[in-house]
């Protein structure tokens, strides 16, 4: 269960959430916890999760070691400050900062390379829907990114999938088109790497989760967890996500 909080949050506000958050869920062994701030309450997140089981992921991470790339953070830097997972490929990156299927492959060897774990993300785009191509762009994202990893590469990431054309609507995928689309990615990954592979992936489903809806979203054998956006930045609506 991962919360991506996008462009929310201090590091004081980040202190006060977990203060909040951790109580709540410090029973929860069914799933593992992942939180993903901005970059700048990165250290603040790991020092207020210390201790516990939630790991602290970043939104981004560089394909390169270190070098001259403003504005970007490497996966040595995030390794330093104590992250556990990167995301990767988010679809707002994809759509304002022109992150690519071959920039989401390298950054997603990148996190491997320096011991992250990369969250990496798919989903079509509401032309891309309504024109039947789902099916389509998934294979496409699968093939021309995550296929790019070897075996034991791929053994180690999280896939996570949203459907862009919810996002910020309210609306979420009903459980069966988001399960179809799982279905999907699944059988990419069964092509690619064999069926004991593709069974143990994880893929998370996205966009518009909610207290009230994560339960008929993990009830679809499918969707192996989610990646909250909004609703994760509220600490009891979050940890009653993970409690769902
Ligand atoms: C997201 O964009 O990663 C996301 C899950 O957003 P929300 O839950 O706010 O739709």
């Amino acid at each position: 269960m991962a919360g991506n909080w996008k462009m929310y949050k201090t590091p004081a506000e980040t202190k006060a959430f977990f203060e909040k958050f951790r109580p709540l869920v410090e029973k929860s062994e069914h799933c593992e916890v992942v939180i993903c701030p901005p970059f700048t309450s990165l250290a603040a997140a790991v020092e207020a999760a210390g201790g516990s089981r939630i790991g602290v992921g970043s939104q981004n991470i560089a394909w390169a070691r270190e070098g001259a790339f403003t504005g970007e953070i490497s996966g040595p830097m995030l390794k330093a400050v104590g992250a556990t997972h990167a995301i990767v490929g988010h679809s707002e990156r994809r759509q304002y900062f022109g992150e690519t299927d071959e920039t989401v492959l390298k950054r997603a060897q990148a996190a491997l390379e320096f011991g992250l774990t990369p969250i990496v993300c798919v989903g079509e785009r509401l032309e891309q829907r309504e024109s039947g191509g789902t099916e389509a762009v998934l294979v496409a994202q699968f093939q021309n990114g995550i296929a790019g990893l070897t075996p034991e590469q791929f053994a180690k990431i999280v896939i996570a999938y949203e459907p862009v054309w919810a996002i910020g609507t309210g609306k979420t995928a009903t459980p069966e088109i988001a399960a179809d689309a799982h279905r999907a990615i699944r059988a990419q990954a069964r092509a690619r790497y064999g069926a004991p592979a593709a069974d143990a992936t994880r893929i998370l489903y996205g966009v518009c989760v909610k207290p009230d809806n994560v339960k008929s979203l993990m009830a679809q054998p499918e969707i192996d967890g989610v990646l909250v956006g909004g609703a994760s930045l509220d600490a009891v609506g979050f940890a009653s996500i993970v409690n769902f």
